[in-house]
Formats: structure tokens, sequence, C-alpha cells
């Protein structure tokens, strides 16, 4: 298979890469390098099998492709609250662009969605059937919403041009290759951790969230991307369901290092989601998948990676 990988410079998306690769894909990354780094493709440059294509995707292009991951888009609050119109840009005119390619070369296309379609929940835990609590105009709106129109799109390019599409919400997942900048809880932490630094717990650490480790997650989307049942287009949530508050994720990393770790406190965003955990029932049946990494492993892995980041920064 030829697979465009949007967002191939990232997080997700470099780990993505290396697996497709490693399963015989020729694959193009495309990304703009607003989160992402060369630093985390830069071991793909020299493969013939590998390109690298430094693109904005609110701007067309055109691709001769089988498989489209379309994973383009800052994840981080701090990233996409950034520049929120961008984020919003990003999101419905990267769906547009890359489902009008998908349309036209006639390729499978999948989306990366997000819990944030579900909003600050008030059913828990979330399956795909619930419609989430979004507020439209707060500081999370440009990623939330972005998101879900371009779920809606996914959806009626299916149903009015018979696209192939795949939508995977993704719950909070980390690893090894999170920028040591990103903003998100578990780099910021440990980063933090690392440093000697105390570390910046919002609110007063109670809310929840599940976090799924890097290598999961990926096969995962793989997994989904190949599955070919009636119900492929329908969305799928996939995530850790391992509920643990943000004190809790304090202590798993004293354990991890060895020490109590110092916390201050900070404000909760506005808008800051209380619980978070995924109902993955639809992902175990139709693809078998489940996490396997427990939490203190991925942390660890976690871990040794920010040494080495800081120590070579
Ligand atoms: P990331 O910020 O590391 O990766 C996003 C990538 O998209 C970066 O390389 C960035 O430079 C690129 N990008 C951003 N705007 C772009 C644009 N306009 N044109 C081209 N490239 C652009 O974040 P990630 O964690 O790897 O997230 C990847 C995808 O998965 C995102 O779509 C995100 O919404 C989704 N997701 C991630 C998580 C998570 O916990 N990691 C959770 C839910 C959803
Ligand atoms: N958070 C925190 N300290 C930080 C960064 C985040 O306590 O330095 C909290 C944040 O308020 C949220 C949780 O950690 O409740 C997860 O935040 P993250 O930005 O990682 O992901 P999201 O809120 O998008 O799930």
């Amino acid at each position: 298979m030829r697979v465009l990988v949007t967002g191939g410079a990232g997080f997700l998306g470099s780990h993505l890469c290396d697996r497709l690769l490693a399963d015989g894909h020729q694959v193009i990354a495309l990304d703009n390098l607003f989160t992402g780094s060369k630093r985390n493709i830069v071991h793909l440059l020299s493969r013939s099998e590998f390109e690298f294509i430094r693109h904005d995707l609110v701007n067309p292009i055109l691709l001769e492709v089988d498989w489209i991951f379309n994973l383009a888009c800052p994840a981080s609050p701090i990233h996409y609250q950034y520049n929120p119109v961008k984020t919003v840009k990003t999101s419905v005119m990267g769906a547009l662009n890359m489902l009008g390619l998908a349309k036209r070369v006639k390729a499978r296309i999948l989306q990366a969605s997000t819990s944030e379609v579900y909003g600050d929940p008030q059913e828990h835990p979330q399956k795909e059937s619930y419609w989430g609590h979004v507020n439209t105009i707060g500081l999370r709106s440009c990623y939330d919403e972005g998101k879900r129109v371009a779920e809606t799109l996914m959806m009626d390019y299916h149903r009015q041009n018979n696209v192939d599409i795949r939508i995977v919400r993704i719950f909070n997942t980390y690893g090894p290759r999170m920028a040591i900048g990103d903003g998100r809880v578990i780099s910021n932490f440990i980063v933090q951790a690392l440093r000697g630094e105390r570390l910046t717990v919002y609110g007063d650490g109670a809310q929840t969230r599940c976090f799924c480790y890097v290598d999961d997650m990926i096969q995962g989307l793989v997994a989904l991307m190949q599955y070919e049942g009636k119900d492929a287009a329908e969305p799928v949530n996939m995530g850790s369901a391992d509920e643990r508050s943000m004190n809790d994720i304090v202590n798993c990393l004293g354990e991890i290092l060895g020490h109590k770790l110092e916390v201050e406190h900070h404000p909760l965003p506005e808008n800051d989601p209380i619980r978070r955990r995924p109902d993955t029932t639809r992902a175990k049946k139709r693809l078998g998948w489940q996490p396997r990494v427990s939490l203190l492993d991925g942390l660890r892995g976690t871990v040794d990676y920010f040494r080495r980041a800081l120590a070579d920064a």
C-alpha cells in the first residue's frame, strides 16, 4: 500500500509511520511542523520507502495513495488554543481536503477524532452512542467542535460519495516522542520531576483521565484501518480503561522515581472535563483490540525517553 500520514512528524504520526514501514508499506508523511518535528522522523529520511512533505493541510494537495491516516492537528490545549482559528481550519479544511483526495483517488481514510467530542461528559464511561456535552463558545471549542465537524464531514462523504471511512475517537495517549514543551499532563509532570521542579497540578487534582501507551494506540489505529466489517464507518473509541486522577499520576511517578514529588496547584482551566473513561467494548468486539501496556510500565518507558531527550537538549 501507499499510505499518507498527515501529522506524520508528530507524536502519534511518527510512531504510525514506523509501524507502517515495518509492515512493508510505502509511507508519505505530511506535516507543517507546527507541533511536530523532523527529529521524530529523522531516522526514516534516508529510506527509499519513506517521503516527507512539508505542507499545511488547510491547502489542498494531490497525491496517489491507497490509505490516508488524517492525524494533522495540534492536540495539546496550549497549542490548539495558541491560534484557535487555525485549529478550526486545520480540522475542518484538513478533513475536507483529505476527503476530496480520498474521493478522487478512491483511498480509504481514517480520521483521528477525540474523546473531546464528548466534552465534559454527563455519561460515564463514554460509549460511542453518547452525543456529548460540549460548550460551543469556550476555549476548548476550537478543538472539540473542529473534530466534531471533521466527523460530520467523514459521514457525509461516506453517505453522499461512498468514501470508505474509519473514525477513531482517541482518548489520552502518551509515550516517547511527546515534545518536551508539549504541555499535556504526562509530559509536563515527567519533565518537571526530572528537572527537580514542582509538578503543576491544575485544580485539586481529583479530575480523571485514562492514559493509553502509544504502542497500544498505534496497534489499534492499524487494526481499525484494516477492519472490513459492514459497520466499519462507525466511530470507535480507543483508549485505556484504567481511570486515574492527576493526584494518582503524581504518586505513580513518585514510585517510579523513588522519591516523593512536590506539587503546586494552579487554577483548573475553563471547561476542563472532570471525568473521562472510554467504553471500549466496540473496539474489543470488532477488532479484538485492548491495551496491553500497564500505566506503570508505560510511564517507566516514557521517563527513560524524557531523561535522554532532556540530556540531548
Ligand atoms: P502532535 O501535536 O504531536 O501531532 C500533530 C501533528 O500535526 C504535528 O506534527 C503538527 O505539526 C501537525 N499539524 C498541525 N497542524 C497542521 C496543519 N495545518 N498542516 C499539517 N500538519 C499539521 O499530537 P498527537 O498527540 O500526535 O496527535 C495526533 C492526532 O491525534 C491529532 O489529530 C489529535 O487531535 C489526535 N488525538 C491525540 C490524542 C492524544 O492523546 N495523543 C488524543 C485524542 C486525539
Ligand atoms: N493538567 C495538570 N497539570 C498540567 C497539565 C494538565 O494537572 O501540567 C491536567 C488538566 O487540567 C487535565 C488533565 O491534566 O485535567 C489532562 O490534561 P491534558 O492537557 O493532558 O489532556 P486533556 O485535558 O486534553 O485530556
